[in-house]
């Protein structure tokens, strides 16, 4: 069993039912639980700034499964909930970002896990701090410091 944190955004088409949503729906992946679930919060883009805010949050997995099949299982709901892959950092209704999977560090073409920016995103960093305070990043550093460096400031919480 592998305990696996993923991050969750959508900022379309109603982005907190989006969230809701896309939980019930890793709930519904073969030998997998999602056993913690934090709040939800509103976040400025990143990227291009023409486009709504966002809503983030993140859970904890407990899962049987390779983080490859994960990943499968992500992008299927992703797609599910009409994801569309236009503009880099564009707008989407569904981003389900593998944060971590265990003590692995996996680089290939596919998956870079730890997730590559996720110690830079307050709106990764502050919830994954409410469900997980003593989370380290495997070659980076503890996310509740990290989380005082960066600046988190703009993060609403929601629910
Ligand atoms: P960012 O990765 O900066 O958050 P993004 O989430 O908008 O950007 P996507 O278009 O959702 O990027 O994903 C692009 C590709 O990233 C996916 O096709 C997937 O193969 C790859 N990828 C690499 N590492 C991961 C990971 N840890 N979790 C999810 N996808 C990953
Ligand atoms: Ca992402
Ligand atoms: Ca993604």
């Amino acid at each position: 069993m592998t305990k696996a944190y993923i991050g969750l955004g959508s900022n379309l088409d109603d982005p907190q039912s989006q969230l809701k949503k896309a939980i019930i729906a890793m709930e519904m992946v073969p030998s997998t639980s999602v056993v913690k679930t934090s709040s939800f919060y509103r976040s400025k883009p990143v990227g291009p700034q023409d486009q709504p805010d966002y809503v983030n949050a993140v859970v904890e997995l407990d899962t049987e499964l390779s983080a490859s099949v994960v990943l499968d299982y992500v992008q299927a709901i992703e797609n599910e909930q009409g994801r569309e892959r236009k503009i880099k950092w564009g707008a989407r209704t569904l981003d389900l970002d593998i944060l971590l999977f265990g003590d692995e560090i996996i680089n290939n073409n596919r998956l870079q896990i730890p997730h590559v920016e996720m110690h830079n995103r307050g709106f990764v960093l502050l919830p994954l701090n409410e469900i997980f305070p003593d989370c380290m990043i495997p070659g980076v550093g503890a996310v509740s410091s990290l989380l005082q460096e960066d600046n988190a400031e703009d993060l609403v919480k929601l629910i």
